[in-house]
């Protein structure tokens, strides 16, 4: 790993998510939706482990977010910051204590030495929900999925960061002659479910214009997306609006990137 800020996702799905901060020298975490035995191996690819995690940032208490936090507040003792509501769901729900849970709500800020959290609240049909901006002295970066739609104060919140991790959940013509239930097609499709690529594309060009270089979509439902696809109508929206996405062998205003289910996908590296 170089660098002395790197950021990436390490899952992404609606199966486990969890993404990754390095900023000189500290390291944190956003979500642990995978097994802590998961996480450090993954983390051992970027030659470092769960020891050195300052803090885990959760944004909500879906087990898809959560799913390692017993171990890693058992074992390793990191603290845990997420929503009120969130904490008192994770706390009901767990079969420990969690050691070190710390309630973080908007417009609160938590400060490290060279690294600051702030979250803002997101349309999700959890306890509670949010999305983080986090500072690293000269520039920030974003973090926002698991989200119905676009509220203002999100797009407020996402407004010059230079790398944004955004949901872009599913194809809504996928969701809708796929094998999933009525009720949950309702759900996913509605105001606090997830964000759909054609709703993720269309906000694409106002983050653009407010700064953001590198952008990873995120949360890709495994039964109705893919990656090519959910590339694509970001790609198209952005060509449309006479945008460019950077490839190997031309420059261009943007980098765009699809998270991988599972693998490091980095949007920063400075
Ligand atoms: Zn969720
Ligand atoms: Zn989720």
């Amino acid at each position: 790993m170089t660098g002395k800020t790197f950021i990436c996702t390490l899952f992404s799905s609606s199966g486990g998510n969890c993404a990754y901060i390095r900023n000189k020298g500290e390291e944190y975490l956003i979500d642990a939706g995978v097994s802590a035995r998961a996480i450090e191996t993954s983390l051992k690819t970027l030659g470092t482990s769960l020891a050195n995690i300052k803090a885990v940032f959760v944004t909500h208490e879906h087990s898809d977010h959560i799913r390692g936090l017993e171990i890693i507040s058992k074992y390793y003792r990191i603290p845990i910051y997420a929503p009120s509501l969130s904490c008192s769901a994770i706390g009901q729900s767990s079969m420990h204590t969690l050691l070190c849970l710390n309630r973080l709500d908007a417009p609160d800020a938590v400060d490290f030495c060279e690294t600051s959290f702030k979250p803002f609240a997101t349309p999700h049909d959890s306890a509670s929900s949010c999305g983080y901006v986090v500072n690293l002295g000269e520039k920030r970066v974003g973090l926002a999925t698991d989200m119905g739609y676009i509220t203002k104060s999100t797009a407020e919140a996402l407004s010059a960061c230079r790398a944004v991790i955004i949901e872009s959940n599913h194809d809504i013509d996928m969701l809708k002659n796929g094998s999933y239930p009525y009720h949950l097609k309702k759900r996913i499709l509605g105001d606090y479910g997830h964000l759909s690529n054609e709703s993720c594309a269309g906000f694409l060009p106002y983050l653009i214009a407010c700064g953001t270089k590198s952008i990873a979509l995120a949360h890709l439902s495994a039964e109705n997306n893919t990656p090519a696809v959910a590339f694509a109508e970001s790609y198209n929206t952005l060509k449309s609006k006479g945008i460019t996405v950077c490839c190997k062998t031309s420059p261009g205003d943007v980098n765009l990137a699809v998270a991988p289910r599972e693998g490091v996908c980095v949007l920063l590296d400075e």
